[in-house]
């Protein structure tokens, strides 16, 4: 059987981690790479043929699945619908609030194309909201408590480095251990913000800067850090680079209910992730194998991981499934 050849659409840290997935699933090829910049330009030599994003009018006839790495907020929204129209497509869309909205978008021109375009996967949207439907479904009379971290939160660190006096810095969101304790127990506790996550900060300072005052403003600052626990620690450039230019996340999600009056039952999921983004991709590979069965067998429009069986995302068939892991 030929391989499924896949495209990759933006070359940032997922497009990157698309390519790196790609060479752990022998069932696929990846055809080639586009972007918005000059294709000659990108830094990091890839192997796969680069090309101008122009060039995706034309290559329709050589790309099974073509996955979208853009951003959410302003990339996706416009290459989405596009891009719908021409290929079967992946995407990550994680602007939770917008997703109905992104999904109607979507839905339209890939219908109109006979094209599948699956939005909105990777682990938060993702992995984990298939978890959360899960455990809703098990356990009606329940709970479902989503916790992030140890993780680096790109916007939170964006939101500190716009901060005068900041020169460089980072991020982390920490889950809290007792609040996690209290949830495995099977408390079904009311948790507000401040006792669910911490937030800690390591900030590289300006030269002649106050130090106390970029604390001040960093842990008052209204939405990212008023409402949390937020520690601040000032380290030098050489410390930031060492040390905090991985970009670690994961988190878990447990839903916690009753069957009876007398019987709990707690249901965890749990991602501890070293890669972000090369984790996301891998997520996104898998449900591109799923895309290309789904448009082979006549099912097309948007759809989301709810709708995509489990046994489309391995690359063995169903028979071996059922003799192998069921
Ligand atoms: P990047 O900022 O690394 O890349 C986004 C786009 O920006 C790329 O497709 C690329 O397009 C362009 N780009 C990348 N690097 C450069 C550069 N040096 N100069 C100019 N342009 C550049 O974003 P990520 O890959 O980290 O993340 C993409 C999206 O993935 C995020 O917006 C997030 O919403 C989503 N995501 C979803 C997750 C989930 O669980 N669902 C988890 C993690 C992320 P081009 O090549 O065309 O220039």
């Amino acid at each position: 059987t030929s391989k499924i050849r896949i495209g990759i659409a933006g070359y940032g840290n997922l497009g990157r981690g698309v390519q790196a997935a790609i060479a752990k699933n022998p069932d696929m090829e990846l055809v080639g790479v586009y972007t918005r910049r000059d294709p000659q330009d990108l830094q990091l030599a890839s192997p796969a043929p680069r090309f101008a994003i122009a060039d995706l009018q034309q290559h329709t006839g050589q790309i099974d699945v073509l996955i979208l790495c853009g951003g959410s907020k302003s990339d996706l929204p416009e290459q989405g619908p596009k891009y719908a129209a021409l290929y079967n497509t992946v995407d990550s869309f994680d602007t939770h609030a917008r997703i109905p909205e992104y999904f109607e978008t979507v839905d339209a021109p890939a219908k109109a194309a006979g094209k599948t375009a699956l939005i909105s996967a990777g682990w938060d949207p993702g992995m984990f909201s298939i978890n959360r439907v899960y455990g809703e479904a098990l356990l009606p009379d329940g709970e479902t408590y989503t916790f992030w971290g140890r993780g680096l939160s790109q916007g939170h660190s964006d939101a500190v480095r716009r901060v005068p006096g900041v020169a460089a810095g980072v991020q982390y969101t920490i889950p809290s251990q007792e609040a996690i304790d209290r949830v495995r127990a099977g408390e079904r506790p009311a948790l507000g913000t401040r006792e669910k996550h911490q937030r800690e900060c390591f900030v590289v300072l300006e030269d002649g800067a106050d130090a106390e005052a970029v604390r001040e403003a960093i842990v008052t600052m209204e939405h990212y850090f008023d409402q949390y626990d937020t520690t601040v620690e000032f380290i030098d450039e050489q410390t930031l680079a060492a040390e905090h230019s991985a970009m670690p996340h994961g988190g878990f999600v447990i839903r916690s209910g009753n069957t009876s009056d007398a019987q709990k039952q707690v249901i965890e999921y749990s991602l501890a992730l070293g890669s972000n983004p090369e984790f996301t991709s891998s997520v996104l590979v898998a449900y591109a194998r799923a895309v290309h069965r789904m448009n082979q067998a006549g099912i097309t429009g948007a759809q989301t991981v709810y709708d995509v069986a489990p046994g489309l995302l391995s690359p063995k068939s169903a028979a071996q499934l059922r003799a192998e892991l069921l």
